[in-house]
């Protein structure tokens, strides 16, 4: 309510009262009437315009002090103003007077300092505008940018204006300073632009005072042209602009100040200001190098006024020069404490954290990152708003200051998280360091009861070989906190391989076996089937891996139902054929009759490119057909179509031989055996297993061999892992075993040195 009663009043319009309107007509009178006696070279023309311009001045100067009462904000600027009208008044009047009793014009000292004066004055009101930069830095700016311009128009002024003057004139100082007259009125222009730029709210009524300003610099340089070829006399046209200019400066008088909240509000970033304002002051100079070669002509000298300008302006640009290098450095300075450092607690961010990281990880500093963030901070800031959070903030920082205290880097990530770096050279242990934080962090005696303290989680991530980069590191300390949140409030965990396993999402691990299918992160391992009689490697069955990037290697479990589920199968299962092949056609020099079987999905046993791929593999390799074994699952192949069993049928007529892989466990339906084409099955581990003291399961083993001999079909019994299971399955007459009693699944070469001693002792 208040506010907006506020604003309501900054925002209507300053009306001036009825004085100020009956003023206003009276001005706007006086200037058309002396518009109308100039322009109509009327008797008297010298007078009109006198009078003119003492009550048109003496108007706005009453005008200013109107507006200093009416806007205490404003005072100063508009006391000043006031000041300087007043000071035209003056001057207009001592100018009447001195003009009235002498034949020339009356360039006096009095009037010289009155315009010196003045110029003081208007040249203060601005910099004491609500407009104006704040700092003493910036208002020094200003002026020099004014200076600047101003000595540089002094060689331009003297090509255009005087060089053809006598130098004569130029003798007595006063009308040196009556030449100086248009620069200044430039640099003050100057200056104007140089204030008035960063607020808009002020912009009416200095646009209307620089509008002013123009005019009276183009009179000023008129009225020195004028006198300088001698063809100025009072009451000429050009007089009309004094009084207008003071017109404007009146009417300047009409709009509402700023409000003094915008500009003195630091939070709101001031503009950037345009090239050209910032470029204005160095343009003139440029032209006064140009009009200083140029006024050495017809003389070949330089005249003194210019040589003393542009050495003033050598010395101005100098210091101005000084002050924006000392400004950049602060600027810079400014930018780095923004960009690196988190506003509200003083602590670097997450940026310079990072830095912090990366810079320690390329010096190999063995390194462990806590990350810290707090438990139902949000609830804080809904419930007792953002203030109160700023100040938990602010307050959890200065407690970590003071736990860490040197053992690390302590940085806000954002919002409630906060991270430490700890340098593991520094021998203070990062669960050490969590735990004297969660001691630090408990709320004290008082605190609890308002339920403004919440407590925090801590993860913990140590730099090792499984981590490739800063962003590893993080994310690890970030799966540790998420751990430890889990476990309950105010605790803290370090990351394990197993967390980081288990905080790997589903999406992220298909996205993952996406690219390991592209770029070759998968291998595979081959185990041993060897005839039971002698121990001879018969074949060896090929089983995919997943070296992943992150989580090291993966099973066929962790991996192959992400892939049934999302096609990636096909590809896989076609790398692995052509992989076994050509693995095949390795072995088969050390063990010609030796075969390699392959795990085929139920979803490629639909594929009718299953056929072309399997002959193409094994042609590339060198392999006849009878080498390779496609194993299917029983449950793949029960809900096999028609279509499926021709398939399979074409495959055996080729050589290929089949496989009923994990025999039993699916719907042992025996009818289905006589329609499919297979050549042997594999007895399925978990009956291996509870050979030794599960009757039945001996029972399953003996009957399934029977079986198999019944269909003319060769046993593999799975899975053997003791002496007993072996004889036992031996002595239940399988020909064939596979199990980690003969061989754990093992890369290529591996398998190629276990082949030599058999085959060599055969
Ligand atoms: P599977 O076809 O029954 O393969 C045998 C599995 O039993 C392998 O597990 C093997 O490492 C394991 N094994 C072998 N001997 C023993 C033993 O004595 N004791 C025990 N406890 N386990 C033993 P793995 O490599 O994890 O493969 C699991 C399953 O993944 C395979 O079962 C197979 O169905 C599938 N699979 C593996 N590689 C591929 C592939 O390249 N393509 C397809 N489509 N499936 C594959
Ligand atoms: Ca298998
Ligand atoms: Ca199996």
């Amino acid at each position: 309510m208040l506010s907006q009663d506020v604003t309501g009043v900054r925002a209507a319009p300053v009306h001036p009262g009825l004085a100020g309107r009956v003023g206003l007509v009276a001005a706007g009178v006086a200037v058309l009437v002396e518009a109308i006696w100039l322009f109509g070279a009327l008797p008297d023309a010298a007078l009109v315009s006198d009078l003119g311009g003492l009550v048109v001045a003496g108007w706005a100067a009453l005008a200013c002090v109107g507006a200093a009462r009416r806007q205490p904000e404003q005072r100063r600027f508009w006391t000043l103003l006031a000041v300087t009208m007043g000071l035209a008044a003056l001057g207009r009047t001592v100018w009447t007077v001195e003009r009235l009793g002498a034949d020339d014009l009356p360039h006096t000292p009095l009037i010289g300092a009155l315009f010196v004066v003045g110029l003081v004055t208007g040249t203060a009101a601005l910099l004491c505008s609500n407009a104006a930069p704040r700092n003493a830095v910036g208002r020094a700016r200003a002026v020099l940018d004014g200076v600047i311009v101003g000595l540089a128009l002094i060689p331009i002024g003297w090509v255009v204006v005087f060089r053809d003057v006598a130098a004569a004139d130029l003798t007595d100082p006063l009308r040196t300073i009556g030449l100086l007259y248009p620069m200044l009125d430039l640099m003050q222009l100057t200056i104007l632009i140089a204030v008035a730029g960063p607020s808009r709210r002020m912009w009416p009524a200095l646009a209307m005072i620089g509008v002013g300003l123009a005019i009276r610099a183009v009179a000023d340089a008129g009225y020195v042209s004028l006198v300088a070829h001698g063809t100025y006399a009072p009451g000429h046209p050009i007089d009309l602009c004094w009084p207008l200019s003071y017109l404007l400066v009146g009417l300047a008088t009409g709009y509402p100040p700023p409000a003094a909240g915008d500009a003195v509000d630091d939070t709101v970033e001031s503009p950037v200001p345009p090239w050209w304002r910032v470029a204005l002051p160095y343009l003139p100079v440029g032209g006064a190098i140009v009009a200083v070669v140029l006024s050495r002509r017809p003389t070949g000298q330089t005249p003194h006024l210019v040589f003393y300008g542009m050495m003033t302006l050598l010395g101005v640009l100098a210091v101005r020069q000084g002050l924006a290098a000392n400004e950049n450095l602060r600027l810079v300075a400014r930018l780095r404490r923004l960009a690196y450092s988190d506003q509200l607690t003083g602590l670097p961010n997450r940026l310079m954290f990072t830095r912090r990281l990366r810079r320690a990880l390329r010096d190999r500093v063995p390194v462990a990152v806590l990350l810290l963030d707090l438990d139902g901070f949000k609830q804080v800031n809904d419930r007792f708003g953002h203030a109160a959070g700023d100040r938990l903030l602010t307050g959890i920082a200065e407690r970590m200051r003071d736990v860490v205290d040197g053992a690390g880097t302590i940085a806000r990530l954002g919002g409630d998280e906060f991270a430490v770096l700890v340098d593991g050279t520094r021998g203070v242990p990062p669960e050490r360091l969590a735990d004297r934080l969660l001691a630090a962090l408990q709320p004290l005696p008082g605190e609890e009861d308002l339920g403004v303290h919440p407590s925090a989680s801590i993860g913990i991530a140590e730099y090792g070989p499984q981590h490739t980069s800063h962003t590893d590191l993080l994310r690890d300390a970030d799966i540790a906190m998420y751990a430890a949140k889990a476990a309950g409030k105010s605790a803290y965990r370090t990351c394990t391989p197993l967390l980081r396993e288990s905080a790997v999402t589903r999406a992220e691990l298909i996205a993952d076996l996406r690219r390991a299918v592209d770029e070759g992160q998968l291998h595979l391992e081959y185990q041993p089937i060897v005839d039971l009689a002698t121990g001879a490697v018969r074949s060896a069955e090929a089983l995919v891996r997943w070296q992943h990037p992150r989580l090291g290697p993966l099973t066929p479990a962790r991996f192959l139902p992400l892939a049934e589920e999302t096609g990636l199968i096909l590809p896989i299962d076609r790398w692995v054929i052509h992989e076994a092949c050509r693995a095949a056609g390795a072995w088969r020099q050390h063990a010609p009759e030796a075969t390699v079987a392959v795990n085929i999905s139920a979803a490629h046993l639909r594929r009718p490119d299953l056929i072309a791929t399997v002959t193409g593999a094994t042609a590339g390799a060198g392999l006849a057909p009878r080498a390779l074994t496609l194993e299917l699952t029983e449950s793949a192949l029960i809900e096999g179509s028609e279509v499926v069993l021709e398939r399979l049928h074409q495959l055996r007529e080729l050589g290929i031989r089949i496989a009923i892989d994990d025999f039993g466990t699916g719907y042992s339906s025996l009818s289905y055996l006589h329609r499919i084409p297979a050549t042997e099955l594999k007895i399925d581990r978990s009956f291996v297993a509870r050979l030794d003291d599960d009757a039945r399961a001996y029972a399953t083993v003996e009957m399934v061999t029977r079986l198999a001999g019944a269909f003319d079909l060769a046993v593999v019994a799975e899975g053997v892992e003791t002496q007993a299971q072996h004889e036992a399955v031996a002595a239940i007459g399988c020909l064939h075993g596979q199990g980690w009693r003969y061989g754990r699944p093992v890369g290529l070469d591996d398998l190629l040195g276990s082949l030599t001693p058999i085959d060599a002792g055969r």
